[in-house]
């Protein structure tokens, strides 16, 4: 008998594990976390969020808070850009604002925010809906059969273990992963390519910003290559070093060595100035590595966050964490409550590995024109818009009806997808009952069909479908029962004519789209809503 019965459980409760039982809670799974560390983060590391994180945060009502404490920490819109030193040279503006240009795309903003910060905000809520943490307490050893998985756990205080009994586990267990390692799953991709450090440091580097609004800044020159993240008041932040020296011979073993005196060397010559008193408070050391694993599912375990990928730079490494994780609650919840077949979980490897090892590909590319000039080769992937990054991955798998052939395609600029299945459905602001919402403010519960004006046949269809399937379907009709189009673009946005519908996931990506009312009827929804859930025909 085991000791602890639970539908999930998640191992690493660090920034995508505690986001995974966030999501698991939000629909209505108490998920059990258990992290070896004795509580959230204490290094800030991951700080840069991406508007489609920020949309799955304001899908679960945490984005308010999370907006407020990223303004305490960080100055808002700062540039992302490269120095000589930062008292000296600059050498180039990757993105003047970090939100400029792309505003249109979202109710969302990209902010700044560090994992110290962030982590208790997702664990109050995590809580609230229901998820139980184990800080203190590591797996140690698991088993999987045909119904479910059998892991011990360890108090770390006590030594008192317990034997947790799981319907699925979800490894989060980061880029050293145990769980990968036992399920002998590799990591593909470029390797280890520098032996990396972040120095955080207490100094006043006020006078050296010169008032330039900076997020990231990118140091290159003759003695190092790294990146600076500076928090308010400007008076302290990290460095993070990733080579040392020669750019045409580089050292890319930075830890070998390191002493405190040597870090405080590499602040002073990153910051090109000893005027400043600095303090060095921690020294971090990591891989800097550009890796996907080769399966993200075995069975009832599902890999996410740095156990499935790994990368150098960029920003995006945390972020397509929590979009695995935001991919794969609402399929996990579906399965248990009994509303999807099983099957709808195999489609969570051939979604999220592609997204992710071409997120991977463009960091690493990034990485590689940014910081790291001398590994430039010829089958460097060609730097994609951030946006594709960030909001275009396209998803491929029986959890999507694609229109007429499936054109593949990993990513795609999210401002011309228009509504296409595979792609993250379009923001449009919408008025309810006088208040101005996003059409993202509809999904993140249930399926959601949103037929155009004229489209009151595919919502009578849907409705009788849902109850046909005995499946929760929210059914909008944008025009209608106090829900206007005030820009009039919505059918426009999502590519359809005013009587045309589509169906959104959970997770906001379109699954089927009808461009117009042809062959609106309850069968045809039932079939589609059958076929997207992976359920045996009826
Ligand atoms: C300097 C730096 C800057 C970065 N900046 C960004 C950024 O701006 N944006 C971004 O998106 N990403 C960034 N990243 C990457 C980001 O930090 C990682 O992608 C993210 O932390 C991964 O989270 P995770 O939860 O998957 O893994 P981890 O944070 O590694 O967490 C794994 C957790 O699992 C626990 N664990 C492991 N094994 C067990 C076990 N057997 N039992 C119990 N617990 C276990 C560990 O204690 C750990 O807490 C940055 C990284 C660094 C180093």
């Amino acid at each position: 008998m085991p000791d602890i019965e639970v539908p999930v459980l998640i191992v690493g409760g660090s920034l995508v594990g505690m986001s995974a039982a966030l999501l698991l809670g939000h629909h209505g799974v108490p998920a059990l976390v258990v992290e070896h560390h004795r509580g959230t983060a204490i290094h800030p590391r991951a700080a840069m969020i991406t508007q489609r994180t920020m949309e799955v945060f304001r899908t679960v009502g945490v984005e308010q808070i999370v907006l407020r404490k990223s303004d305490e920490q960080f100055v808002q819109d700062g540039a992302i850009m490269a120095v000589e030193t930062l008292a000296g040279k600059e050498l180039a503006w990757f993105i003047a604002n970090l939100n400029e240009g792309v505003r249109d795309v979202s109710p969302s903003s990209r902010i700044f925010i560090t994992q110290s910060l962030l982590e208790p905000l997702l664990k109050s809520r995590a809580e609230e809906l229901g998820a139980q943490l184990r800080f203190s307490t590591e797996m140690i050893s698991f088993e999987e059969d045909v119904t479910g998985v059998t892991a011990q756990i360890r108090e770390r205080d006590t030594g008192k273990t317990s034997t947790v009994r799981a319907r699925y586990m979800i490894a989060a267990d980061g880029s050293h992963s145990r769980i990968r390692e036992r399920l002998g799953i590799r990591m593909l991709g470029h390797g280890v390519f520098s032996k990396s450090i972040t120095i955080y440091f207490r100094g006043d580097v006020a006078p050296l910003l010169r008032g330039r609004s900076l997020s990231v800044i990118y140091v290159l020159n003759s003695t190092l290559s790294g990146f600076f993240r500076i928090e308010k008041p400007f008076t302290s932040g990290f460095l993070a070093v990733h080579w040392l020296g020669d750019p045409k011979n580089p050292v890319t073993d930075v830890s070998k060595d390191l002493t405190n005196e040597r870090a405080l060397e590499m602040l002073y010559a990153a910051l090109g100035s000893r005027d400043v008193q600095i303090a060095i408070e921690n020294v971090m050391h990591w891989d800097a590595t550009a890796d996907a694993a080769e399966r993200f599912q075995q069975g009832r375990i599902f890999l996410v966050g740095d156990a499935a990928h790994v990368m150098p730079s960029g920003g995006f490494g945390g972020n397509t964490g929590v979009q695995d994780a935001h991919n794969l609650a609402w399929k996990l919840a579906l399965v248990l409550k009994g509303a999807a077949g099983p099957k709808l979980l195999s489609t969570y490897d051939p979604e999220r590995r592609p997204a992710a090892a071409f997120t991977v590909e463009q960091a690493y590319s990034r990485y590689v024109t940014r910081s790291a000039p001398y590994l430039r080769s010829d089958d460097m992937q060609a730097i994609q818009n951030d946006l594709n990054i960030e909001l275009g991955y396209c998803y491929h798998s029986a959890a999507v009806i694609p229109e007429g052939a499936d054109d593949g395609a990993p990513h795609e600029n999210p401002r011309e997808s228009k509504g296409k299945p595979g792609t993250r459905a379009p923001h449009v602001f919408l008025d309810r009952n006088g208040e101005k919402i996003s059409t993202l403010d509809l999904f993140g519960g249930n399926f959601a069909l949103l037929a155009g004006p004229e489209g009151n046949a595919w919502c009578e269809s849907g409705r009788a479908a849902a109850r046909q399937l005995g499946i929760a379907l929210d059914v909008y009709e944008i025009g209608a029962d106090g829900l206007t189009d005030p820009s009039g673009n919505f059918p426009n946005a999502y590519g359809m004519t005013p009587s045309g519908a589509v169906l959104v996931r959970p997770d906001g990506f379109v699954a089927w789209r009808s461009k117009g009312s042809s062959g609106a009827s309850p069968a045809i929804l039932t079939h589609t809503l059958t076929t997207l859930l992976c359920r045996k025909p009826s």
